[in-house]
């Protein structure tokens, strides 16, 4: 692999969401992973913050659960490789939240009988 993907190296500045255009800006608690606006992230890490991960592909938020202790999960499924993860929602962030009604059509997905998958 080259050293390409140099970009995503910054673990924790603000970034342009290469899925919607949305600005990224950085949290200061913890590192933000996904877009607050499309909620998609990328699949850069191998284990979590290490960004050596050459599948780069698209994470794309597929269901959200609640826990009384962290709030809201995501779900996130690469669409290149099928790699799964889970990321807190920062759904209540003062400075750049998540989109909220984009979460809740997450749960509509979920919710619903999948009658028409193979
Ligand atoms: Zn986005
Ligand atoms: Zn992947």
């Amino acid at each position: 692999m080259s050293l390409e993907n140099r970009k995503f190296t910054h673990n924790n500045e603000g970034f342009s969401c290469e899925y919607c255009g949305a600005l990224v800006l950085p949290r200061r608690q913890s590192c933000r992973n996904h877009c607050p606006s499309c909620l998609s992230s990328k699949h850069v890490d191998l284990s979590v913050g290490d960004r050596a991960n050459p599948c780069q592909g698209q994470m794309k938020a597929v269901a959200f659960r609640y826990t009384s202790r962290k709030g809201i999960i995501l779900s996130f499924s690469c669409l290149k490789c099928g790699h799964k993860a889970e990321n807190i929602a920062a759904y209540e962030d003062p400075i750049q939240s998540d989109n909220f009604s984009e979460i809740l059509s997450l749960s509509a997905s979920l919710s619903s009988p999948r009658l028409d998958l193979p």
